[in-house]
């Protein structure tokens, strides 16, 4: 175990000694020079101005947004949704570093379950092309598809048997419960399994890696009919449904690239939409689009357009997608499928049209404005107040407050209605929609957790400070150990003063023994719970703004301020309760005890 672990920590010295962190990130996103650093806008939260840092000097990332970071290893991981193993090999390619240990790769369910899911895969594939999957085959060029689109989506068939692919598997040497858990079969209630898809068009769902990792599959035509029309892989260890998207592997660069993503209905959709050179198109998979979804997608670009088709366009109108996308700040719009019922039929007759569409989307909310315009009479009392009503529905969903402000200006005007009369009938929407008590006690708990991440925040800063200065330590820092109380950092601070007893000063030299010495217990599989993880953040975290510190010994001693008002604050509400309860039989030492906080407060105050 110890070998195989040395082994695997000079393989992981070696890729990151071949790869930069900036060099890793830029792939993803858009990094801008920052002094000595890199920043971009967060991956992982919204946020509007930029605080994901990159440091090439420590070979690290944090974003002080969402207080995440890490090394390449966990930025891939966490961006591709990957597990260490399959980071380790995606990024081991990318540096040309071979892989002595593939015992290593290859263990764990996790790519035994993939394993699987690859030669099914290949299964599918083979029997679309014997006499068997014929007809399926049929099926599918008369959807217009052409046969680069079949092998390009690997898509297959799944034969008319119960056990066929999994007897296929166990002779390959899989077991039954793996081949369960890969979602493949089907337990039985009288014991023993039976293949999930049988006599279905199958559709492989990669990952965005391009690895397979489920199936939705399609009913044959003809066959029949009470079976379910579509099928699809339940959850597993490498499958989640409400996460993952359809074509996304294919489309991601491309989606970048345009700045676009496309949402159409199904997975035909998506195939020939690339078909007709709309290579951004992706779709769910046997979900409605959720939050995390659109999270997903946020990550290479903002801008989302639903298609619709031009009749049900109305209908879909309150699409809770299209919510959550507009509660995600996205850009939304709206492409219209010109002929046919879907983008999978309007290629077929015209991909002319799909691509024209495709490339013109229309911002959403002027496609509201439009449709709900035209279905109502906006001259009559009744009609103002239909169209009000539909339109503040939508509006209400908007989060960005400029944008919603536009839109009910532009409401305002289009009805001839005082727009004080239209903000009052929105506030009123917005009352009903949130249950008034859940939402005052979600802001309670949210302050609370603010402050409590307020205080963190100070803690680290100030230790961020001491490793940057350590020559202030005796006058700044040497009193701080009823404040700095966070676990790590706390720990961190002790070893760090005693340090500073053994001399009584505090050298960068030592500084730099000590630190070397934490980093031996560095454990890059769990880099946030290690020692030298927190001390490279926190000095990075006050690094990074010391281009705006022009006293960098006033700006340590705010810190030290603030977060001594914040505990004394704490400790006050703490005897206050307690002498509320202790009512008329308060004891003086309590009062004495507040009384010294309220005074050391003041002191602080002035
Ligand atoms: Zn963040």
């Amino acid at each position: 175990m110890l070998i195989l672990s040395f082994m695997l920590n000079s393989q992981v010295d070696e890729i990151k000694s071949r790869l930069t962190v900036e060099d890793v990130i830029s792939g993803y996103l858009q990094i801008q020079r920052a002094g000595r650093n890199w920043k971009a806008k967060c991956p992982f939260h919204n946020e509007k101005t930029p605080s994901f840092m990159v440091s090439p000097e420590k070979q690290m990332w944090y974003c002080f947004g969402c207080n995440t970071g890490g090394d390449i290893f966990t930025f891939v991981m966490k961006m591709e949704g990957l597990e260490f193993p399959e980071a380790l090999k995606l990024l081991a390619e990318k540096a040309g570093v071979q892989l002595e240990n593939r015992n290593f790769e290859n263990s764990g369910k996790k790519s035994k379950v993939l394993e699987i899911l690859n030669i099914a895969r290949k299964f599918y594939e083979e029997c679309l092309k014997i006499k068997a999957g014929k007809k399926a085959y049929e099926y599918l060029t008369n959807r217009g598809l052409t046969k680069d689109m079949i092998e390009k989506f690997q898509l297959g068939y799944a034969p008319d048997s119960w056990d066929l692919q999994s007897g296929f598997l166990k002779k390959k040497g899989f077991k039954e419960s793996d081949i369960f858990a890969a979602g493949q079969t089907i337990k039985k209630d009288s014991g023993g399994y039976y293949d999930r898809f049988r006599n279905r068009i199958m559709f492989p769902i990669n990952n965005i890696s391009g690895q397979t990792i489920g199936f939705s599959s399609r009913v044959m035509p003809g066959a029949d009919e009470s079976q379910a029309k579509y099928i699809n892989t339940p959850e597993t260890i490498v499958y989640n449904k409400s996460r993952v998207l359809y074509g996304l592997d294919k489309a991601r660069s491309v989606i970048r690239e345009k700045d676009l993503s496309i949402m159409v209905e199904g997975n035909m959709d998506v195939i020939a939409s690339f078909q007709a050179g709309v290579e951004n198109a992706v779709a769910t998979s046997g979900t409605a689009l959720t939050a995390e979804q659109i999270r997903v997608i946020k990550r290479y670009t903002k801008n989302i357009a639903f298609s619709f088709d031009a009749d049900a366009a109305g209908m879909r109108a309150m699409d809770r997608g299209i919510e959550m996308a507009l509660a995600e700040e996205m850009n939304v719009s709206v492409v219209i499928i010109p002929e046919g019922k879907d983008p999978a039929d309007c290629v077929k007759t015209n991909p002319r049209l799909w691509i024209n569409s495709a490339s013109n989307p229309r911002p959403i909310m002027e496609f509201y404005f439009e449709s709900v315009f035209s279905k109502y009479d906006s001259r009559e009392v009744e009609g103002k107040k239909k169209i009000a009503e539909e339109l503040l529905n939508v509006i209400s969903k908007i989060s960005n407050k400029i944008e919603q402000n536009h839109y009910l200006k532009m409401l305002s005007e289009k009805l001839s209605i005082d727009e004080k009369a239209i903000f009052e009938s929105l506030s009123e929407i917005e009352k009903k929609q949130s249950n008034f008590r859940n939402q005052a006690s979600a802001d309670n708990q949210e302050k609370k957790e603010a402050i409590a991440t307020r205080e963190n925040q100070l803690q680290k800063r100030i230790l961020g400070f001491i490793i940057l200065f350590p020559h202030f330590f005796g006058d700044l820092f040497s009193d701080l150990d009823n404040f700095l109380l966070d676990e790590k950092i706390g720990k961190l601070y002790k070893m760090i003063k005693e340090l500073y007893n053994e001399e009584n000063k505090l050298t960068a030299e030592n500084l730099a023994i000590l630190k070397k010495e934490i980093s031996k217990e560095y454990d890059f599989k769990n880099q946030k719970d290690s020692l030298s993880y927190f001390w490279d953040t926190a000095a990075l975290g006050v690094e990074l703004d010391l281009e705006n510190i022009d006293n960098a010994q006033r700006e340590a001693e705010t810190c030290i301020v603030n977060l001594k008002k914040i505990a004394l604050k704490k400790k006050l509400k703490e005897l206050e309760v307690e002498m509320k309860k202790e009512g008329s039989n308060v004891s003086q030492q309590k009062v004495e005890e507040f009384n010294k906080c309220v005074a050391g407060l003041n002191s602080l105050e002035s």
